[in-house]
C-alpha cells in the first residue's frame, strides 16, 4: 500500500495532519461542538481516555479563546487521563491511569481541589475484540466509569459528552444517564464512519437526584457489595421483595417420598426439538460406546 493511500481513503486523517491535530477524532469533537456549542464559556474541563490528545488540543484551543474574552477569570484548567502515556500539551495536566480504577478517579478529583468542571468528555474505546456483545459491554463499562467520575467533578448544569456503541441495549444506558441529565441526545458527527456503531451522547444540564452523594461504589464496576450495602437514600435503590405462594405448601428445595399409589406420567408436552435430541440419537446408535472402544 502506497504511503498516500490512507490519505486518499480517509479525508479526516489527511486533514488532521494538515491542520495539526494529533488524531482525526478532533473533527468529531469540533463537529459535535458546532452543533451543540457546549464549549462556549467553558473554563474547566476533564478529558477522559484522551491519548494521543486531539480532543485535549481542541479543549486547549477553545478554552484559551474563552479566557481571552474573560481575562479576569482564573486560567483555564484541563485534566487529561489515559491508560497510555501522552506527549505533553500546553496547559493540559496529564495523568496516566485506568479510569475504571478508584485510585485514578480519586486523582482526577484531587486536581479540582473541591472546584468543579464545566464539562467532562470521554472518547474512551476498548481494544475491539470483534465480539460485538463483548465490545458493547466493555464500552458501556467505560462510559459508566466516566459517568461515576463525572458525578464527583461536574458542576450542576454542566455537560458530559461521551462515546457510545449504539447496540441493542443502548436504551438501558440512556435511562441511566437520564437520572443525572434532563437532556440526553445521541449524535453522530460526519467524521465518524457510517460503518462504525460508534456515536456520541451529549448530556446537558447536570442535575443529580436530590440528596444524591457521589460515591466510589459502582455496582457495575466493582464487586464490593459491602460498600454497596453502606449506601443510603437516593444512592441506593431498593425494590420490594415479596415472597408469594402458600408458605405452608410444598417447598421447592425439599425431597418428598413417593406414595404407594404413585404412577410415573409422561410430560404433557415434550419439547418439539429438544436441544439434547442429537445427543440422544447418538446414544441410541451406540456412538459413544464405539468411541470408548477406540
Ligand atoms: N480522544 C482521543 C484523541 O482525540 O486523541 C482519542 C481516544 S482513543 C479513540 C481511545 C483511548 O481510550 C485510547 O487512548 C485508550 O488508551 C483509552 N482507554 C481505553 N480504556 C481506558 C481506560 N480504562 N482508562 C483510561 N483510558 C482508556
Amino acid at each position: 500500500m502506497g504511503k498516500s493511500s490512507k490519505d486518499k481513503r480517509d479525508v479526516y486523517y489527511r486533514l488532521a495532519k494538515e491542520e495539526g491535530w494529533r488524531a482525526r477524532s478532533a473533527f468529531k469533537l469540533l463537529q459535535l461542538d458546532e452543533e451543540f456549542n457546549f464549549l462556549q464559556g467553558v473554563q474547566k474541563a476533564v478529558d477522559l481516555c484522551a491519548a494521543p490528545g486531539s480532543w485535549s488540543q481542541v479543549l486547549s484551543k477553545r478554552l484559551s479563546e474563552n479566557h481571552k474574552q474573560t481575562p479576569d477569570e482564573p486560567e483555564p484548567k484541563i485534566v487529561a487521563v489515559d491508560l497510555q502515556a501522552m506527549a505533553p500539551l500546553d496547559g493540559v495536566i496529564q495523568l496516566q491511569g485506568d479510569i475504571t480504577k478508584k485510585s485514578t478517579a480519586e486523582k482526577i478529583i484531587s486536581y479540582f481541589d473541591g472546584g468543579m468542571a464545566d464539562i467532562v468528555i470521554c472518547d474512551g474505546a476498548p481494544d475491539v475484540t470483534g465480539l460485538h456483545d463483548m465490545d458493547e459491554y466493555i464500552q458501556a463499562q467505560l462510559l459508566l466509569a466516566a459517568l461515576n467520575i463525572t458525578t464527583h467533578v461536574l458542576r450542576p448544569g454542566g455537560t458530559f459528552v461521551a462515546k457510545i456503541f449504539r447496540g441493542k441495549d443502548i436504551t438501558l444506558l440512556y435511562s441511566q444517564l437520564k437520572i443525572f441529565f434532563p437532556t440526553v441526545t445521541c449524535s453522530k458527527p460526519r467524521s465518524s464512519r457510517n460503518s462504525s456503531i460508534e456515536a456520541f451522547i451529549v448530556c446537558q444540564g447536570y442535575q443529580p437526584p436530590v440528596d444524591y452523594t457521589p460515591t466510589m461504589a459502582n455496582p457495575l464496576l466493582d464487586l464490593q457489595y459491602d460498600s454497596m450495602n453502606e449506601l443510603t437514600g437516593p444512592n441506593r435503590t431498593i425494590v420490594p421483595f415479596i415472597a408469594c405462594g402458600d408458605l405452608n405448601g410444598y417447598d421447592a428445595d425439599r425431597t418428598y417420598p413417593l406414595t404407594s399409589s404413585y404412577k410415573q406420567l409422561d410430560p404433557l408436552q415434550p419439547p418439539i426439538t429438544a436441544p439434547y435430541k442429537t445427543a440422544m440419537e447418538l446414544k441410541r446408535s451406540n456412538f459413544y460406546s464405539r468411541l470408548d472402544k477406540k
